[in-house]
């Protein structure tokens, strides 16, 4: 078997103790299977060049971890990463922005990257970049003259023609894809919009006869490889969760209400202020549902500094404190928000304790505490999942999920309602249904999949 070696922007080496979000979760399960290095960066800033890496080795997989230096970091990460691919991979092309020397330094932290890289490859090792922040790594590698396979997966969604040609120069991304052997994304949507991309710049995006796509004068793999998550570990984490006292204590002061749960960073694609929105609306129209309902949003703060995260955690703050203020009584509080992240075990018991996950995100790759919080259900009183038409997710679960739309509010206050109302049987129908899927496609099969793909 080839040694894997994944790469993304931020690695979390197991010393660092930070909590894992969706990428750091699906990235550990891939290489505990084959073994291999996580490469990237640890989380420090340094003056002048980057020493060599740091390598930490926890079983079979070794963590290893550069510094970005100070004078780039924040243009690569907050400005160009965050300011303006994250953006503009989320169509929201109204906070998007553009500064020509953030792009100068997005590139110079990937040739870092390779450059750090390059020693450490064997040439049987087989490449998987993650996400965004490395869209050029590929490209730069190949100019350094790695010929091994390298695979690229986009963790986010990838939007249509129109959207991407907003950002200047938008075609250094198309040409920076079409240098990896295996171009991966969440959804059969995104891999359309990517082959649209590249017709419309006439850069290729046929499909051959083998199903390869040619892109510049390579052929490549470009496919949906929707991203899972570990379904027996979620399932064990819930039902030991669901007896530690924290969750009983949960439970306790619910007494006779129902849990409606979000979970989510604190990012404006999750579509925070437009649930909060929906649920005032369902409590405005539907008197009966107060005190039986408790809404439980958890949201961790991520990329404080950057300035739609500031405003969006300002506004949801107001937004709770104008619900509780206008809905609350003195023995009920509609809405608990708390503004950190938890352990992820604690999360499988609470998800156990709802009735209703609420994962209305406005655009979203795939999301993975959809597919958490089904999984985390118990099968003989299962929770309903409400969940957000534009998030990857519904392409699996679409069928069995309530779906909605986020910007909808009546729509969702009735989807909230609708599952309240649900009777045992269709919730547990549906929630086996669910979980059948997320079984077939957990993580390790997602991997496998990538992987044998890049072995091809
Ligand atoms: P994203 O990768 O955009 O954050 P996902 O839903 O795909 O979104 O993945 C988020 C991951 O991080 C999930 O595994 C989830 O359990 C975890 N997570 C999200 N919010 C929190 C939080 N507030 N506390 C702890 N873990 C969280």
């Amino acid at each position: 078997m080839s040694r894997l070696v994944a790469i993304s922007n931020r690695v979390a080496p197991p010393s660092g103790g930070k909590t894992a979000g969706g990428l750091a979760v699906g990235i550990l399960a891939a290489l505990r299977q084959s073994g291999g290095i996580w490469f990237g960066w640890g989380g420090k800033t340094c003056h002048g060049e980057p020493s060599e890496p740091r390598l930490e080795r926890r079983g079979n997989i070794t963590f290893a971890t550069v510094d970005i230096s100070k004078a780039d970091f924040d243009s690569y990460y907050n400005g160009y990463c965050n300011g303006t691919l994250w953006p503009l991979l989320h169509f929201m092309l109204g906070i998007l922005r553009y500064d020509q020397a953030q792009h100068e330094a997005y590139q110079r932290v990937n040739q870092l990257f390779a450059r750090k890289l390059r020693p450490m490859l064997r040439p049987d090792d087989h490449i998987w970049v993650h996400d965004y922040h490395l869209i050029p790594l590929a490209q730069e590698l190949r100019r350094a003259g790695v010929t091994q396979p390298i695979g690229f997966f986009l963790h986010v969604p990838f939007p249509g023609y129109d959207v991407l040609r907003t950002l200047p120069g938008y075609e250094h991304l198309l040409r920076a894809l079409a240098q990896y052997d295996v171009v991966g994304f969440q959804t059969r949507q995104d891999c359309e919009n990517f082959l649209g991309c590249l017709r419309s710049a006439g850069l290729g995006g046929e499909r051959d006869g083998d199903g390869r796509v040619t892109a510049l004068d390579r052929r490549i793999r470009v496919d949906a490889f929707p991203i899972g998550i570990d379904v027996g570990e979620a399932v064990q984490q819930a039902e030991a969760a669901i007896a530690s006292a924290s969750v009983q204590r949960l439970r306790h002061d619910l007494v006779e209400r129902e849990l409606v749960i979000g979970v989510d960073r604190l990012d404006y694609s999750k579509g925070l202020p437009e649930r909060f929105r929906a649920f005032e609306t369902l409590l405005a129209r539907h008197p009966a549902s107060h005190r039986q309902l408790v809404f439980l949003q958890i949201a961790s703060p991520t990329r404080t500094g950057v300035r739609a995260y500031d405003e969006i955690r300002h506004e949801l703050e107001q937004s709770a404190g104008h619900i509780n203020g206008r809905f609350a009584e003195p023995d009920w509080t509609p809405i608990r928000y708390i503004n950190r992240g938890i352990s992820r075990k604690m999360l499988m018991g609470y998800f156990r304790v709802a009735r209703i996950g609420l994962v209305t995100p406005i655009r979203d790759g795939m999301n993975l505490v959809a597919k958490e919080f089904v999984a985390a259900q118990d099968p003989a009183d299962p929770g309903v999942l409400v969940l957000s038409e534009l998030a990857g997710a519904a392409a699996e679960l679409g069928e069995q999920a309530l779906l909605v739309n986020p910007y909808d509010a009546v729509g969702v206050a009735d989807a909230i309602l609708k599952a309240t109302e649900m009777p045992l049987a269709e919730r547990q129908a549906r929630h086996a249904a669910m979980l059948e899927v997320l079984r077939a496609n957990d993580i390790h099969a997602w991997r496998k999949r990538f992987v044998d793909a890049l072995g091809a």
